[in-house]
């Protein structure tokens, strides 16, 4: 009865996204470490049923990753990442629901990366594709809602950056068919925020926001 929740620790195996800024840690890790307190917390208190795509260091395509809310009809599916930038000072966590048209630039770079090796889809006009579309909106505008609540719960909470509420053409959110969002913890390219996001305690805070969003 109770409704389940899919986390996603982003990249993993043959794929560790992107590295620290000190050399020492990878994305792959770090997400996974997140998503493992963060299935603790949810399970702790009781109010949803929690799967995981991946409990250790392996590879999963997206679609194989996306595979998993629809099979198991999730009313949710969160994918766990840490960012990267040039830009060394970039810090802060973001929101990221789904969208054909990204918000900005750097969640259309950043979607574009994320979806790498992800094949393309075509739309038809005909009526299943018309149903689809109106079952997308309701999946988007549910996924927009959650990534609100997760700005609101953790604003003065964590760090945030500007607008932490964005949009973009995951594949992987697309592919769910649930309320989906996209969290990146913030940039492991800054050396604060890498601190910060290797330490269980920082990283407590940041689960506690997700968890009672
Ligand atoms: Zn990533």
């Amino acid at each position: 009865g109770r409704p389940i929740v899919v986390i996603d620790a982003g990249h993993g195996g043959r794929d560790p996204g992107a590295t620290s800024v000190s050399g020492q840690v990878s994305e792959k890790d770090l997400s996974l470490a997140l998503a493992r307190e963060l299935k603790d917390q949810l399970v702790k208190r009781g109010r949803v049923r929690v799967a995981m795509t991946r409990e250790d260091d392996r590879y999963l395509t997206l679609d194989e990753r996306a595979a998993v809310p629809r099979r198991l009809s999730a009313a949710m599916f969160i994918s766990l990442h840490m960012d990267s930038a040039p830009n060394p000072l970039a810090r802060g966590a973001t929101v990221y629901s789904l969208s054909d048209i990204a918000s900005d630039t750097e969640a259309a770079r950043l979607a574009a990366s994320e979806n790498r090796g992800a094949r393309s889809e075509t739309t038809g006009g005909n009526v299943e594709a018309m149903l689809s579309d109106l079952a997308m909106q309701a999946q988007r505008s549910a996924s927009a809602d959650l990534a609100a609540r997760f700005v609101d719960r953790s604003s003065g909470r964590i760090e945030l950056r500007l607008n932490p509420h964005r949009f973009a053409a995951f594949h992987v959110l697309r592919r769910a068919d649930a309320p989906a969002v996209l969290f990146e913890a913030g940039y492991i390219s800054n050396a604060d925020d890498e601190l910060l996001l290797r330490s269980p305690a920082q990283r407590s805070r940041i689960v506690l926001a997700l968890a009672q969003a």
